[in-house]
């Protein structure tokens, strides 16, 4: 009696319903992940990368094996659970409704073959469906979902099982068998300095974190400082589960530990948001706003991405994405919000780099940071987030060590300069002069293009 697990953001042993479920159903496994990318590389497949080489040798260590195909699920899934003679497929939701309607998509088709295709939780704390207003409806603005979500959070985590008796590949799918490739060159080198994809990375990269969790809610906007969790690629991925990460912090306690809960109700805001309005995902929230007259200025889209704005708090917040494959929170609502709203480029645009260019690229997360900067989503405040990067960056990186780290070219500055060189007169050769876009007339050309929304 063989059971198909087919992993997908769920790439851990530890409080995996799915697996868990599976082991209890079956007396041998067939253990597979689907790799169905067949886009360029982007620096959440160089995460993937590792990750999946964690996993499998996490299951070898188990007496397993973790087969890595290439294709496409629905027709793979099928012919995979005749060849090996397998009853049912264990899945964990993704909760991202074009995805879950991909997979009842493929359980109609594994059905029609006497196949179940069995779902699991995990990878969310918040029942969608269960969470309502009194009035049934679901909730738009953040603090009352989180305030009627919170209660229903009552996980307990479970431990990995300690053996796993699998099965191994039947031959005919032995040509769909493929690891995803290194990049060439390996421009992903600087992504794993601090953090280690995979399972155990995911465990430590938490410990490390919550022994200075009580200064967590004062230097989690200074970005200089790195005092945030760096768990979202481990999130992202499922190589900690929710559940691991909310019992952890309320065992630590402490006065940082309310805040950080706080921090993993945003993903679950994220996600809700998205399951009871998917359109949201690439269209305004709020439709109110298609109406807005975005600027197309593909120049400055790419000085944007490349980091070569003249805005010294953005210009790093790029170039440590590109290099790192992240950014501090602060600094993607800093950058977003320069380009939404001082470049008047449509959110989508810098969305997408994002997914592009982001070890933890999430679409719910993304959707929901990018509308909510720009002010098109669920608590549309387009007025009153028009960052100003200069007062953000003497706020939040006052000895601009920041800037500094990121823009070797301003290493000379002093913390009264380095945030706005031209402010002084200051040229520094191969930095822009001043920014593309000056920063008042930006802000007053943002104002004017939402006024005439209505
Ligand atoms: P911590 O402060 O340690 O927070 C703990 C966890 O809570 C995070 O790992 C993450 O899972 C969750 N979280 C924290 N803040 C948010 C938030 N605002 N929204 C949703 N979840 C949150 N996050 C992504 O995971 N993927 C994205 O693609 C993404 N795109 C974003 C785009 C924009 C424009 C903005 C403003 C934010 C975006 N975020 C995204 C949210 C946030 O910036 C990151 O989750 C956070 O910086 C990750 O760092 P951390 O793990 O150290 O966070």
């Amino acid at each position: 009696n063989t059971g198909i697990v087919w992993f997908r953001r769920d790439l851990r042993l530890a409080d995996h319903p799915a697996l868990e479920r599976a082991l209890q159903s079956h007396d041998a496994l067939l253990l597979v992940y689907i790799d169905e990318d067949d886009a360029p590389y982007s620096a959440s497949r160089a995460w993937l990368r590792r990750s999946l080489a964690a996993l499998a040798a996490d299951i070898a260590m188990r007496g397993g094996e973790l087969h890595v195909l290439a294709g496409d699920a629905e027709v793979l899934l099928p012919r995979l659970a005749a060849d090996a003679c397998a009853s049912a497929v264990h899945i964990s939701a993704l909760h991202e409704p074009d995805a879950d309607a991909r997979d009842a998509r493929i359980a109609r088709r594994l059905s029609a073959d006497g196949v179940a295709m069995r779902r699991a939780g995990g990878r969310m704390l918040t029942d969608a469906d269960a969470v309502r207003t009194r009035a049934e409806a679901p909730y738009r603005v953040f603090t009352p979902f989180f305030k009627a979500a919170l209660p229903t959070w009552r996980h307990r985590p479970r431990p990995a099982p300690e053996r796993l008796a699998c099965i191994g590949l039947p031959a005919s799918l032995a040509d769909a068998k493929r690891a995803i490739a290194a990049p060439k060159p390996a421009w992903d080198a600087a992504f794993f300095d601090r953090t280690l994809p995979g399972e155990a990375g995911a465990h430590a990269r938490l410990r490390a974190f919550l022994d200075g969790l009580d200064a967590y809610p004062e230097h989690r906007d200074l970005p200089a400082l790195d005092a945030t969790s760096l768990l979202s690629p481990h999130l992202h991925f499922g190589e900690i589960g929710p559940g691991q990460v909310l019992q952890a912090a309320r065992e630590r306690g402490g006065p940082g530990a309310g805040k950080f809960i706080a921090e993993l109700g945003w993903r679950e805001f994220a996600y809700y948001v998205l399951q009871h309005w998917p359109a949201s995902a690439s269209g305004n929230f709020n439709p109110k706003f298609d109406t807005l007259p975005w600027r197309s200025d593909p120049a400055g889209l790419r000085a944007w991405r490349q980091g070569c704005t003249g805005v010294p708090l953005v210009d790093a917040g790029m170039r440590q994405l590109w290099r790192t494959g992240r950014m501090h929170n602060r600094v993607r609502m800093v950058v977003a919000s320069w380009l939404t709203k001082h470049m008047g480029i449509h959110w989508r645009e810098g969305a997408a780099w994002f997914l592009h260019t982001l070890v933890d690229a999430d679409l719910a997360n993304n959707a929901l940071g990018w509308q909510w900067v720009a002010g098109t989503g669920v608590d549309a405040a387009p007025y009153f987030r028009i960052f100003n990067p200069v007062t953000q960056s003497r706020r939040f990186d006052p000895l601009g060590d920041y800037i500094r780290r990121w823009l070797p070219e301003l290493a000379g500055l002093d913390a009264t300069a380095i945030h706005a060189p031209w402010e002084a007169g200051i040229v520094v050769p191969g930095y822009p002069r001043r920014p593309i876009i000056d920063p008042a007339q930006g802000r007053a050309d943002a104002l004017a293009r939402l006024k005439a929304t209505g």
